[in-house]
């Protein structure tokens, strides 16, 4: 359920980085977790550092570790690091949440059922656990183009994650589609590789940060393409071009390149919040106070699946703290139901 990444088979890291069989999966089956933290973004890891802080047993599952920020180019603004990609900052993080012995299970969450005062929640490779409370943080989905030649381009000149990719272009031609800090990032950081950048936006004004805006306009290798929409991806075995539509005049043209980086923004996983009961706002992200409490008792969440983070402001640094706050909820929820001596 975390946004972007495909489904991986269930495997337990432990603190070594070594994988853990099955069999060790079964030990936190049997057992009432404090909380389970659905998620490995900023958000989820963050609350998993501060819920083993607080003495809190716990686990993590998700899809991927790192969400979106695994697939960021240069990160400039996250405190203490004044220039990071988003993979390296991952490591960071991923090497701050082992230190605290928490494991993740990197799979994906079926569903969330309460069952009296506890909740079980069934991954999709069939693994069950109980747990008292549970920490929503599974961000986005990454939104596509939904347009001919995307699927069968896909790993083949269409990518989604330009840190990953961008090696794959050196000196080649390549565009990002958005106009958003997050095709802003990707073009900057293709740009050190490729000969040249299209940035595609269907508007006449982007969304990115001034900052993002001047970069983007003095170098020298990009070029914005205004108010245009990719209508189709063609190619042979691998992508070749863009046909692309002016939305203002209708004129198609094809744009011949070598990759196409999609970067237009994400969308809540509205299904599976529903199924959890939990209220939403009018576009479908989860409704939280200020403690990150959600309209279900013991539910918390945080980062970019909730309503209070501002959504032309999703930043790393707003959705650890968000996660710090809901480790903090469920810690005091955990202390005065149960108080210290629960079975852990
Ligand atoms: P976003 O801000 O929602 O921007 C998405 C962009 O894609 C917009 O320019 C939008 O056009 C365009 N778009 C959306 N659907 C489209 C479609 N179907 N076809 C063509 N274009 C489409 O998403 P984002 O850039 O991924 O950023 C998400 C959040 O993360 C934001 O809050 C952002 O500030 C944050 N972020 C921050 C940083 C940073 O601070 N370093 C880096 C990355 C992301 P319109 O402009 O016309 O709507």
């Amino acid at each position: 359920m975390s946004s972007g990444g495909g489904l991986l088979t269930s495997t337990l890291l432990n603190t070594t980085g070594l994988e853990l069989s099955g069999e060790v999966a079964e030990k936190f089956k049997g057992k009432v977790l404090d909380t389970i933290i659905v998620g490995g973004g900023p958000a989820g890891l963050n609350a998993a550092i501060y819920a083993a802080r607080f003495g809190l047993s716990s686990i993590i599952i998700t899809e991927e570790v790192g969400g979106q920020v695994g697939k960021a180019g240069w990160v400039e603004d996250y405190l203490g690091y004044t220039r990071i990609t988003g993979p390296d900052l991952v490591n960071k993080f991923e090497e701050h949440v082992k230190y605290y012995n928490v494991p993740i299970l990197l799979d994906s969450v079926e569903k969330v059922v309460k069952e009296g005062e506890l909740f079980r929640v069934i991954t999709v490779s069939g693994d069950e656990f109980t747990s008292r409370t549970v920490i929503i943080a599974v961000g986005e989905k990454r939104r596509k183009l939904n347009v001919p030649g995307e699927d069968k381009y896909n790993g083949r000149g269409v990518s989604y994650c330009a840190p990953c990719d961008a090696p794959l272009f050196k000196d080649k031609v390549v565009a990002v589609v958005g106009g958003g800090d997050s095709a802003a990032s990707a073009a900057l950081l293709l740009t050190e590789y490729a000969t040249k950048v299209y940035m595609i936006h269907r508007r006449d004004k982007l969304r990115a940060q001034p900052i993002y805006q001047e970069l983007l306009l003095k170098n020298n290798k990009i070029t914005i393409i205004w108010n245009t929409v990719v209508k189709e991806l063609k190619g042979d075995k691998v992508l070749k071009s863009a046909v692309l539509q002016r939305v203002d005049t209708g004129q198609i043209t094809e744009l011949p390149i070598d990759g196409i980086f999609v970067e237009i923004g994400a969308e809540p996983p509205i299904n599976f919040f529903k199924s959890m009961g939990l209220e939403l706002d009018g576009n479908g992200y989860i409704v939280v106070n200020h403690m990150m409490e959600t309209s279900v008792k013991g539910v918390y969440a945080a980062g970019d699946c909730v309503s209070l983070t501002p959504r032309g402001f999703r930043q790393i640094i707003v959705a650890a703290a968000q996660g710090a706050l809901a480790a903090y909820s469920a810690y005091n929820y955990i202390l005065t139901k149960y108080g210290q001596n629960r079975e852990k």
